[in-house]
This record gives structure tokens, sequence and C-alpha cells, in this order.
């Protein structure tokens, strides 16, 4: 299929016909969309015959890489044995039931049932649902309020968008009611001289401020991601979470985790709940289930949402059509398999996650770099006007936009969040990878300084 067409033709069809996400169609067909071919290993290719590392693992999911004849199998198996059957009339299949099992047992303790849906956005929008619904039965209908943070991202759809905090999502009719935000942990923008542990205390401060100002009797949930990934690779100082479940605690609000990014080992442990000693009442999943070859999220539910709703619940009206397909099923078995038998989790905790670390260590030198922060395979490296302040680029953005399209241009995928370079590779990187990717920000951080004046 590829060689039917030239790389112009392809673009015109792209402008005429279809709206990727996310995208500014104007710039985009002006520019001509990328048309990506293959991929095999760490690498994509386009019909420009370039060849690119994927420091992004896609979008934050290719965990296991690409390539992976294990996955194809799986998925080609289970379409030849049962493509498709739906869990609505009372009926399931074994892939769904296997996986079910399997995550309860890898998943934080408590949380041993799981209610499927086929993206991150489905699955928090289910999470909205099922937290409302069990305050109604628990005879508390008015605790409705969800409190997210500033950069949060939950996806896509209006009531995942309005319980993220992007900005720019709310304004484009997505900030529904009873969603309250507060501030990140944003350690680079507001711990000042603070030492970790103050700031720790200060920022979980910010939800107990929140609860108070609108009564816990409003408040449902609290919902964060345990690093925040969209919202720059935003990584909370030691202690946070702590003093987080115990405001939690303290007032009867359940503390969701959306490990959509942060699960399946890419902070060095089956979820970042584990990692960062989390308990939480409800977690969300998705993109590294299934390392993104077919699409599937999960909701794990813990006992005391699940036994009320089993108790007092009666029929739970939603679910997708595809909720728990066994297509996606049998991938996710079979991407989990990959993960445990190649030990990549403990390839990540003892291995690449610290020689990412100091592998970018140097370039916070760099006459561009505010600050280098990584937690297991994933890393920010903020750019700055001025090291000293710091004092940020105006506007926000153009700076690390320039920056990535020479990484792209030098064959490294990168992502730009406001002025920060993102880092989300598979899980399955190596040194050398990783050598490279530092090798080829270094020459693109050079570049941009050099034509700016600043070296
Ligand atoms: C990507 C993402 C989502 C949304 O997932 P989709 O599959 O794009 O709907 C939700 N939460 C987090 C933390 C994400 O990174």
């Amino acid at each position: 299929m590829n060689e039917i067409r030239s790389t112009k033709d392809w673009q015109a069809i792209e402008a005429a016909h279809h709206m990727p996400p996310f995208s500014d169609y104007k710039s985009l067909h002006q520019q001509g969309t990328r048309m990506i071919t293959h991929a095999s290993g760490h690498y994509i290719h386009d019909t420009e015959g370039h060849k690119i590392l994927d420091a992004m693992a896609g979008l934050w999911c290719v965990n296991v890489g690409y390539g992976r004849e294990e996955l194809v199998e799986a998925a080609a198996n289970q379409m030849r044995q049962l493509p498709y059957y739906n869990a609505f009339f009372k009926t399931s299949h074994p892939a769904v039931a296997e996986l079910s099992k399997r995550l309860a047992s890898l998943a934080p303790d408590g949380l041993n049932h799981v209610f499927y849906a086929n993206s991150g956005s489905e699955a928090n929008d289910t999470i909205i649902r099922m937290v409302r619904h069990f305050w109604a039965l628990e005879g508390k209908p008015e605790k409705r309020i969800i409190i997210g943070r500033d950069y949060g991202y939950h996806g896509s759809t209006i009531l995942a968008a309005s319980m993220g905090g992007m900005s720019g999502m709310h304004e484009q009719a997505a900030k529904e009611a009873d969603f309250i935000h507060i501030k990140p942990p944003y350690g680079f923008l507001y711990q000042g001289n603070q030492s970790e542990e103050m700031f720790a205390a200060t920022a979980a401060g910010w939800l107990e401020d929140a609860i108070l100002a609108h009564g816990a009797d409003k408040i449902a949930a609290f919902i964060a991601e345990p690093i925040q990934g969209a919202g720059g690779v935003i990584i909370p100082p030691q202690g946070y979470f702590e003093h987080i479940q115990e405001i939690c605690r303290k007032h009867d609000i359940l503390f969701i985790a959306d490990e959509v990014i942060t699960g399946f080992g890419r902070t060095g442990q089956w979820f970042a709940s584990q990692t960062m000693n989390l308990s939480p009442d409800m977690m969300t999943l998705a993109k590294g289930l299934t390392s993104g070859y077919v699409p599937m999220s999960a909701v794990m539910v813990g006992d005391r949402v699940f036994n009320s709703l089993k108790e007092k619940g009666g029929e739970f009206y939603h679910g997708f059509t595809y909720s728990g397909h066994p297509v996606a099923a049998a991938v996710a078995l079979a991407n989990l398999d990959i993960i445990e038998s190649e030990g990549l989790i403990d390839t990540v905790r003892n291995d690449t996650g610290p020689y990412l670390a100091k592998a970018l260590a140097p370039l916070a030198d760099h006459v561009m770099v505010g600050e280098v922060r990584t937690f297991g395979l994933l890393a920010c490296i903020e750019l700055v006007d001025d090291k000293n302040g710091p004092v940020l680029f105006t506007p926000t953005g153009a700076m690390a936009e320039v920056v990535r399209d020479h990484a792209i241009a030098s064959g490294l995928m990168v992502r730009a969040v406001r002025d920060g370079m993102i880092l989300s590779p598979p899980l399955t990187f190596t040194h050398d990878d990783i050598d490279e990717v530092v090798l080829k920000l270094r020459a693109a951080l050079d570049k941009t300084a050099q034509e700016i004046g600043k070296a």
C-alpha cells in the first residue's frame, strides 16, 4: 500500500479528508503530515525514508517496543477463535476472565475488580459515573464534586476533560460543573526556596484548602496522576501523596490514581501506586495495558466501591459494546507475559531508569536548560530563557517546538509540553538507545541556542 502513492499524494488526501486529534488543521496541512509506514524495535519509519528513534513510545504506550510477534499471534489466534462477543448478556469469555484475575493480582491491595473500556477517557468517564453512583448508594448524593489538578490530563471526552486541568480544553466546551482544580506539586514553578518536605506539605495543603472551601459533604473524590504526564512530567516531592491520602481519609473523599501512563512498569514497579506507596480506591489503566497494539482501558475498582455497587446498586447502567473485547484482552495477556518474562520492570528500576537519570543529568548545565527531572523511564527537560530566576521563554511553548523539530529532523522523536522536552521511551530501551537520545537532544539544544544567539 505504501508504494502506491507519493508522500505529496498522501498529504493531499490527509489535508482533504482526515482530521487528526489535537491538531491545528491550517498549519498542519500547510506543512504536510508525516506519514509513518512501519516500525520495528524502537524505530518508526516514514514515507520519505526517515528512520526515527521513538523516545515517546508512540504516545506513552508502546512499552514493549514495535514488531512483537507474540502480540500479533495472540491477536490472530483470538480472532480465529472468538473475534467478538459481548459481556452484556450474562456472558463473558476466557481471555477477559484471565486478564481480570491477572490485573487484580498485580494491582495494589484491595483493587480486586475490573471494569473495561476502550480508552483512558472512557475509563475516567466510567470512574466519574461510578463514584457519583457510589455516594448516592451510600446516602450522600450531594457528594458529586471531583477535584483534579491544573495540568492534569484525564482524557478528552467532555467529562474527562472537565476533570483534567488543561485550560485550552476547558475553553472548547469541556468545562462542566462539579469539577474543581488545585495547583499541582510542580516544584520547578512553585517550590521557591522551600525544602522538599515543606513543599510536599504546602502542595498537599492546596487540596485541604479546596475541600474546606467547598465542603467535604459536596466532594466525591480527588483524582491524580502519580506523575502528571501530558501536563509535563510533573514529579511530586517526597511525602506529597502521604499528606494527600491522609487528607482524603480524614474527609472521607475517594482517592483515584490515574495510572494510564505510570502503569505497567514505567516507574520501576507494576504501578506507581506501589513505587509511591499509594492505596487508591480506584485506578485508571490504558496505554501500556496492551502496549498500544490494540485499544483497551480498565478501571480497577476497590472493594469498598465494588461492595456498595454489588450490595445496594442493582443494575449498573453503564458500559460499551467493546468492554472487555476478547482480542484486546488476549493482546493484554501476551503483553503482560512479555513484561514479566523479560524482567522489564526490574530493568527499569535497577538499570535503565537510573541510567537515563545519569545520562540526562549533564544537560542541566546547558545554557537553555532550567531543570532536568526523571522518574523511572519518564523525563522532562525544562527550557529557560535565563537560568537565573529562572526566566521562562515567551510565548510559552514556541522554543520547545523549535528544539523538538530539530530533534525530529535528526532522527529523534520527543514531545514538547509548554517549554519542556518530554521523554517516555519503551521499557525495552537500552543504554545505547539512551545515549542516542542524549546525543541528539543535546545537538538539538545546541542548534537552537545558536539560532537565537545564546551560544
Ligand atoms: C492518555 C491519558 C488518558 C486518556 O487516554 P485516551 O486513551 O487517550 O482516552 C487519561 N489519563 C492519562 C493520565 C493519560 O495519559
